[in-house]
């Protein structure tokens, strides 16, 4: 059974690496951005909170975020094993979250550390479109749908996030680099992170992450 995390820079390919892990290994999918996402679409109380600090390219406080991931990590598919994505973002959150698995006897298997340069960040979080309606993920230039626009697996129309623009990658990059970059050092220490090379075809990130995961299901 795998409890894993995946770690990356905004636009590394972490929720593109997750929707592959998750069928390989079929574990549960936590991705708190998508959580949020979905909350500020229905206007929840917690969407309307969270809007404010996701257009800003900040993080959502952390009071908000650790519940959220309290109460999802609870839900029965995620016994046999989760994949959480977007979560933690800093040494509180995985304090947190150290705190949440030990109550429940539970341990991390691994921390997949998606490495990229920056360089290439923009071009992913600007030419991302996602499906509103299946969550899966493309790009304009490196994963294309094959209609355009047009989700493949169940027809919809994609969308562009609102925060993906110009204006608030700055912000998510150094918000990246000052709060959750020390995050992957927190768990080196722990011996946990599985370092993987982001710059390779989509294809090619995925076998390196299965190769290093093992068969072991
Ligand atoms: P994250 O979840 O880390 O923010 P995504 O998985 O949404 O990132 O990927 C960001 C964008 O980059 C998407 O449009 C995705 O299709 C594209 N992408 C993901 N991985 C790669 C890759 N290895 N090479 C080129 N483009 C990629
Ligand atoms: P993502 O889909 O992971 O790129 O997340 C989109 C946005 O949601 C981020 O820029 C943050 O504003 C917010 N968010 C997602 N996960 C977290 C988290 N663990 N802590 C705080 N904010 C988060």
């Amino acid at each position: 059974m795998k409890n894993l995390l995946i770690m990356g820079a905004p636009g590394a390919g972490k929720g593109t690496q997750a929707s592959l892990i998750k069928n390989e290994y079929q574990i549960a999918h936590i991705s708190t951005g998508d959580m949020f996402r979905e909350a500020m679409s229905n206007q929840t109380p917690v969407g309307l909170e969270a809007k404010k600090y996701i257009d800003n390219g900040l993080l959502v406080p952390d009071t908000i975020t650790v519940k959220l991931v309290e109460e999802r990590l609870q839900k029965d598919d995620c016994k046999n094993g989760f994949l959480l994505d977007g979560f933690p973002r800093n040494i509180s959150q995985a304090e947190a979250l150290d705190k949440m698995l030990a109550s429940s006897g539970i341990k991390l298997s691994g921390v997949i550390n998606i490495q990229t340069d920056d360089l290439v960040l923009i071009d992913r979080i600007v030419g991302r479109r996602t499906c509103p309606v299946c969550k899966e993920g493309y790009h304009i230039t490196s994963k294309k749908p094959k209609v355009e626009n047009v989700c493949d697996k169940c027809g919809a129309t994609l969308v562009q996030r609102a925060d993906d623009n110009v204006e608030t990658v700055s912000n998510r990059l150094k918000v990246y680099h000052e709060q959750t970059a020390p995050v992957l050092d927190y768990y080196k220490k722990q011996g946990l992170v599985i370092d993987v090379d982001g710059m390779q075809d989509i294809n090619d990130v995925f076998k390196e992450i299965t190769k290093k995961l093992g068969d072991n299901k």
